[in-house]
């Protein structure tokens, strides 16, 4: 059985912004049983030669066909609109109270294996929050979603660093807004992955090549940011401006085409977090921004990906779902499912699925990198998750094994192999497992 609060699947697709779009393409997401979108090559626009994205309305619509394909398997009793209220750590065999929001209806429900939690990794988007600054009175505070019913103003604010934000600020120059127009709240800087690297089928050589480039810099790397800056001489990830020093990554996918957009943006404000907003003006840190009586300010602060912190995934009657593989949580979501079917004791199944964990900082990718490429191994040498990964639809390395006589493949084969050892040696020193 399927619970969750929201009134139907999709979690926080449900809720976000009419202009979201997955970041990577629609072939890594979703369930492993029915695909998402056709795997149609974008024949115009800035992608042009790119992998479809399915928009937040097209996710949506996906998962309601989800459960109709579960439902009517028969193997999946979906309660939406319900909230669990039983004890955080109930396992398979305790009784779980589950509510009925509208009608306020109890039920206990009994899991016959595992009561898995997906509710710690849960994303955050700025819907359905309060701001996390003081809002005066007569101050015009949104959140993306009401974007475009709020268009009009003479200047918009938007408060923010990540994914979001950008979308935002996209979202208003493709519709007209002057750059000049804007200001942009930034506490701090971020690098982002370009969106060509993480292209499926016969694009896949590119994705070999960056994790090359990945190992190549792993070799001397004593900060994230080294494995960063090498990978932004080979345009493999940005920032908005370079002469900033980034310091956060979070995974966000973008391509060059946004990126040149947003550095049309001058009005960057680094002076620290918004304390409040009034009628004309954004207190940020100590430094008061005044801004046109009628702005709008854009709200986009909420974390996104969730900051919990590692934790172990398999439990005795419970699974705590956590990230699994570098990037791509579906597939990630997929394999816990999988290695949970698997006639296997509890560590052995934590081996196979170790919790990725989730720094935020460029800095912790170094941490993500010896775990990256270590489990990366111990999956490779399993013959079941092997044999699984080679035909799950999630997986965005499926296709690799099929274009290896790429002449970029096969160079970036060479690299991978030339450096992997030095690379892990050198991780392991900077980098320690904990413990
Ligand atoms: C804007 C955005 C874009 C993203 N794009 C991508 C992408 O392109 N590719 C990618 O791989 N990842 C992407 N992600 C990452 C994200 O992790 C994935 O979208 C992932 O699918 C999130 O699913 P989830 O189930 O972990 O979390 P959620 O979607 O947040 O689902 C958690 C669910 O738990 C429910 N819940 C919580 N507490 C309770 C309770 N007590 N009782 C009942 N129900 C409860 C909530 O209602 C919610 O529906 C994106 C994230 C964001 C925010």
């Amino acid at each position: 059985m399927l619970v969750d609060r929201r009134h139907g699947l999709g979690g926080h697709w449900l809720d976000a912004n009419p202009f979201v779009e997955l970041h990577q393409p629609s072939a890594f997401y979703g369930v492993p049983s029915l695909p998402l979108g056709a795997d149609r090559v974008q024949v115009d626009g800035p992608e042009a030669g790119w992998y479809e994205r399915a928009t937040g309305a097209e996710v949506i619509e996906y998962y309601a066909r989800v459960r109709r394909h579960f439902e009517a398997s028969g193997r999946v009793d979906v309660a939406t609109g319900h909230r669990v209220e039983s004890d955080r750590h109930a396992r398979a065999g305790d009784d779980v109270v589950i509510v009925e929001s509208a009608s306020g209806t109890r039920r206990t429900i009994r899991a016959r294996k595992a009561v898995v939690d997906a509710t710690r990794i849960a994303a955050e988007v700025p819907e359905g929050r309060p701001a996390p600054f003081d809002v005066e009175t007569g101050a015009h505070v949104i959140t993306p979603s009401n974007l475009p019913h709020a268009v009009g103003g003479s200047e918009y604010c938007v408060v923010g660093a990540g994914k979001t934000a950008m979308d935002v600020v996209c979202w208003l120059l493709a519709n007209g807004t002057d750059p000049d127009d804007i200001s942009w709240v930034r506490r701090r800087d971020g690098w982002f992955m370009n969106r060509a690297y993480a292209q499926p089928f016969e694009q896949s050589p590119r994705m070999i090549d960056y994790q090359s480039r990945i190992v190549e810099a792993a070799v001397t790397a004593t900060r994230g940011r080294d494995l960063a800056e090498h990978l932004e001489q080979h345009d493999m990830k940005m920032r908005i401006d370079p002469s900033v020093e980034a310091t956060v990554y979070r995974g966000a996918t973008v391509s060059p085409f946004e990126i040149e957009q947003l550095r049309s943006v001058e009005r960057v404000v680094r002076a620290g977090s918004v304390r409040s907003v009034g009628p004309g003006r954004v207190v940020v840190g100590d430094d008061v921004i005044g801004l046109a009586s009628d702005a709008v300010v854009v709200d986009c602060t909420a974390p996104g990906l969730s900051r919990t912190e590692a934790h172990q995934i398999f439990g005795d009657g419970r699974i705590d779902l956590h990230f699994t593989t570098v990037g791509v949580a579906p597939w990630g979501a997929a394999l816990v499912g999988f290695v949970e079917t698997l006639d296997r004791s509890v560590s052995e199944k934590n081996r196979l699925c170790p919790p990725m964990p989730r720094s935020h900082t460029i800095d912790g990718q170094l941490d993500m990198a010896r775990i990256g490429l270590a489990i990366d191994g111990v999956r490779r040498e399993d013959p079941d998750v092997a044999a699984w990964n080679a035909l799950c639809r999630r997986n965005p390395g499926r296709s690799i094994p099929d274009h290896l006589d790429d002449p970029l493949a096969a160079t970036a084969m060479v690299r991978m192999f030339e450096h992997i050892e030095a690379a892990m040696e050198n991780l392991q020193r900077v980098a320690p497992a904990p413990g």
